[in-house]
């Protein structure tokens, strides 16, 4: 299970991570798991429940929403 943490409040910083953190370690991001931080939120918050949809990491959010299928062009018919 995922949960996203904050890194910082700028605008795609906040990441998933397992949900499970400790509280203590630093959270490995899915995003770039080399790069691991502190999060600024004591708990991980639920995958539905992110307060900006602007902060999300673009990277993350394609794990928790797998792009879409190009849409089929429509045929015009006479
Ligand atoms: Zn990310």
């Amino acid at each position: 299970m995922l949960a996203w943490f904050v890194r910082s409040v700028a605008q795609g910083d906040t990441h998933l991570a397992s949900a499970t953190w400790s509280g203590l370690a630093r959270v490995r991001p899915v995003c770039d798991p080399d790069r691991p931080f502190y999060p600024a939120n004591a708990f991980g918050v639920g995958i539905l429940d992110c307060y900006y949809d602007d902060q999300r990491c673009s990277r993350c959010l394609t794990v928790v929403v797998p792009p879409t299928p190009a849409a089929r062009p429509l045929a015009v018919v006479r």
